[in-house]
């Protein structure tokens, strides 16, 4: 960052702020995490200089050699990574591996059954103000009265609708998903299954959640999420007859050239998780959410579905009659981010949500441990109840916390 404010003051300044945020702040958002120097060192490099458009060894371009390498190698790891027989490591983002997926199987105007937003599905998941919903028949469903996923409604909506293709994961569902129940649904009404596994990528890699990769067709995912690597998507199957369609689908068919120094970054990224480290890091990802869990329902809080299987909850802000927007901008207020979120039949408009959405992968990269998420709890208590008293008091304890667990070093 000193070079670039050396370089261009503004753009450095801007950057230097946003990394003492980081410094600063709790990072309760579910969807984001901390990289290794690694990591970031990889995607600030040389290979974004380069032209790659192809695959490696078939490139539109000269001088590919060395760029051949480090996809061969990203695509190598993935699939160690997963157990997937094919990987696409192009997508530049989730959204662009769902769209290349709905481009590689669908026809415009073909059934689909995606979770709904408002049930913790995910906009390229047929909402109407996406590409998905627009240009495909989406028939959402959603959760039952305890948050669930009700398999036996979901299996009866589809063989109702018949629909080509079922998209199951989620941004915001706290539960454990059956990929293998899923996958009998889908056979059974003779539609492709495709997981998007963005959210929980980082679990299945250290063995914490099931794997979608031996029940569904087609598997995609963010990079950026659990898995803690960079911005960008993945595509997985074991299908070579998908795997040509999605590899057409990605490159000419939706994107262009691909982005070299985050590939690189993919691939130091599914090394890191191939390490048994990583392994320990997905199980205290998930102990920290219990624990958060319980610290606040021990404090009133009611969480949707009453808890947490994965590294998320949605926490049901009702019992203390403030709305998830003010929820959002008060904790902000002492240094702890969470985003608002619509609870399952959120009787708020979207923009101002009953629940906010809370995950544990970024603060257990940081370091934190079961005793600190009780901290956070009573932090999140105490500035849903007594924010103008206490706002400087819960500030102390995020410093304190903070301090402990140092970041980028
Ligand atoms: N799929 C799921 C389940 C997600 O939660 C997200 C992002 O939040 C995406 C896809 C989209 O990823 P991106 O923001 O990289 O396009």
């Amino acid at each position: 960052i000193g070079f670039v404010e050396n370089v261009d003051k503004e753009v450095g300044e801007a950057m230097e702020a946003e990394l003492a945020r980081q410094r600063r702040n709790l990072e309760l958002i579910a969807s984001e995490n901390i990289v290794s120097p690694a990591v970031m060192a990889a995607m600030g490099s040389v290979l974004t200089n380069k032209y790659a458009e192809g695959y490696s060894g078939k490139r539109y371009y000269g001088g590919c050699q060395c760029v051949d390498v480090v996809e061969d190698i990203a695509v190598e790891r993935a699939c160690k990574l997963f157990g997937a027989k094919y990987a696409n490591v192009q997508p530049h983002s989730g959204a662009q591996a769902n769209t290349a997926v709905y481009f590689a199987l669908l026809k415009p105007g073909d059934t689909v059954m995606g979770m709904s937003l408002d049930a913790g599905g995910h906009l390229t998941h047929g909402s109407p103000v996406n590409l998905s919903g627009k240009y495909f028949n989406f028939v959402p469903y959603g959760v039952n009265d305890e948050g669930y996923i009700d398999y036996e409604a979901l299996y009866k909506q589809a063989n109702k609708c018949r629909p080509r293709l079922i998209v199951a994961g989620a941004s915001a569902y706290p539960r454990a998903i059956d990929f293998e129940k899923l996958s009998e649904i889908a056979k059974a009404v003779g539609a492709y299954l495709m997981v998007d596994m963005a959210h929980i990528a980082g679990l299945v890699a250290a063995g914490c959640h099931q794997s979608p990769v031996p029940y569904a067709d087609i598997v995609t995912t963010t990079t950026h999420k659990t898995l803690r690597g960079p911005r960008g998507g993945l595509i997985l199957t074991n299908n070579e007859y998908i795997a040509k369609k999605i590899n057409s689908a990605i490159f000419p068919g939706t994107q262009g050239g691909p982005l070299m120094h985050v590939i690189a970054a993919k691939a130091v990224c599914f090394g890191e998780a191939l390490k048994p480290e990583f392994k320990a890091y997905g199980e205290q990802i998930v102990k920290n959410a219990q624990a958060l869990a319980k610290g606040l329902l021990d404090r009133g809080f009611n969480l949707v579905s009453g808890g947490t299987d994965n590294h998320l909850m949605l926490v049901d802000l009702r019992p203390f009659h403030i709305t998830g927007k003010e929820f959002e901008k008060k904790l902000d207020e002492v240094y702890i981010t969470v985003n608002k979120n619509a609870i399952p039949n959120d009787p708020e408009k979207p923009f101002v949500t009953s629940g906010v959405r809370v995950g544990t992968a970024a603060v257990t990269t940081r370091g934190l441990v079961e005793e600190d998420m009780d901290v956070i709890a009573e932090c999140m208590y105490l500035t849903a109840t007594d924010f103008d008293n206490k706002a400087d008091e819960i500030r102390e304890k995020v410093n304190a916390i903070c301090k402990k667990y140092p970041l980028y070093e």
